[in-house]
């Protein structure tokens, strides 16, 4: 029998879950959220990510195996479906000694070694010769990885979903449960629930898990190219700050960035912020201005994203609540593109398995 799902969330995940769900032909589904592609909110960190393939997952965890299962699908992106904003670019990744230790050194850990799990995933993974570095650094490596453009591979994910027969509708919910009411799904009763809340799980009754937390990413969207993507191992400004540039696929600008302020919920640009990321990024990336500074920066817009960063790691479990069968699929923090069909495949698995535990009971 044909499954009714509801999916609340139009981020990366939910999204990304629909789609996948929608190959199949047991479920029919329903993304319900109370943001979609196209609008830009503080609640809803999707549009503002970079977004790159860039990972800091530690070797033999989940969430490794999540971004080695994403690569594949990224890179098929890039190569055979340019309508989805998806590109390659090189990845050039700096690191200086003397950030040893601090919180971003730590976070990079995986992604600053000389050889990380993902040098077997990526094409033309390499180290830099020494002599080749600017000052201040002591080791780069570089790899092809890809640069999203979420404002148009979000729509793309909307845009594959329908033509798969997902329904798309608004819906806020303040309980986890009014997802499975009357009314939500047009065939009446709803079989299961997909979670991909993202950071306002923790605010989400029936779940409410405050072990989600912000990470605030403060960003510039510039006009200037930067010809690959770039990031440091740590700045002179603190430990909350990060130095990174990405220029996004077909006219979607460059990405300066950042910081990862954990805990900070503020939805305004600091503007000595911006003009500490942008002085970074064209010291880093002198190719953004000719040498130049940050006046000849073409600024586009300032962005401010939360990530959803959850202790222990994205959550992707079943459970049922309240009779109903609930399987979550939230909490990604900085990587929720790059872990994005890793993640909504172990999700659908347990989709798929939720019937046969409910043929058990
Ligand atoms: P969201 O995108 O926040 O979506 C949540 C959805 O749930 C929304 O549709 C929202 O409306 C809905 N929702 C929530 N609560 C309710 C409710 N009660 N009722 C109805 N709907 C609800 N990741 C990478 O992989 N690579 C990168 O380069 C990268 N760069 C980043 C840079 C910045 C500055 C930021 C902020 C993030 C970056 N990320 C990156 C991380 C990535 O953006 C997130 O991990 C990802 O967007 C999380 O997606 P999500 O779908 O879980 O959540």
């Amino acid at each position: 029998m044909v499954k009714n799902i509801v999916v609340i969330g139009a981020g990366v995940a939910g999204l990304t879950t629909a789609l996948l769900l929608s190959k199949k032909s047991d479920y029919n589904i329903v993304v319900a959220a109370k943001h979609m592609p196209g609008d830009y909110d503080i609640e809803y960190a999707s549009p503002w990510a970079g977004a790159n393939y860039m990972p800091v997952s530690i070797s033999g965890t989940d969430a490794a195996e999540w971004d080695k299962n994403t690569w594949g699908p990224l890179e098929d992106l890039a190569r055979n479906h340019p309508g989805a904003g998806v590109h390659f670019q090189e990845c050039e990744i700096h690191n200086r000694a003397k950030d040893v230790g601090s919180a971003t050194a730590n976070w990079f850990k995986e992604l600053l070694s000389s050889n990380p799990w993902f040098a077997r995933v990526v094409p033309n993974f390499r180290s830099l010769p020494k002599e080749s570095l600017g000052p201040g650094i002591d080791s780069a490596t570089v790899f092809t990885s890809v640069c999203i453009n979420t404002a148009i591979y979000l729509p793309w994910l909307v845009s594959q979903c329908l033509s798969n027969g997902v329904i798309f509708k608004r819906g806020v919910f303040d309980h986890i449960l009014d997802a499975a009411a009357s009314g939500i799904h047009p065939n009446g009763r709803v079989d299961l629930v997909v979670n991909c809340t993202g950071l306002m799980v923790s605010k989400l009754g029936g779940v409410q898990d405050t072990s989600v937390v912000p990470a605030r990413g403060q960003i510039v969207i510039v006009r200037n190219d930067s010809g690959k993507m770039l990031d440091m191992s740590g700045t002179d400004d603190g430990d909350e700050e990060a130095c990174y540039v990405m220029t996004r696929a077909a006219g979607g600008g460059t990405i300066l960035g950042g910081s990862y302020q954990k805990g900070n919920w503020e939805s305004q640009p600091d503007p000595n912020l911006a003009i500490r990321i942008m002085k970074r990024a064209v010291k880093m990336c002198p190719a953004l201005t000719n040498g130049k500074g940050i006046e000849h920066l073409d600024i586009i817009r300032h962005g401010v994203g939360l990530r959803p960063v959850r202790e222990g790691g994205t959550r992707i479990e079943k459970e049922r609540i309240g009779g109903v069968f609930v399987v979550h699929n939230y909490g990604a923090g900085g990587a929720g593109y790059q872990s994005s069909y890793g993640c909504a495949q172990a999700a659908v698995d347990l989709i798929d398995q939720a019937w046969n535990a409910q043929a058990k009971l």
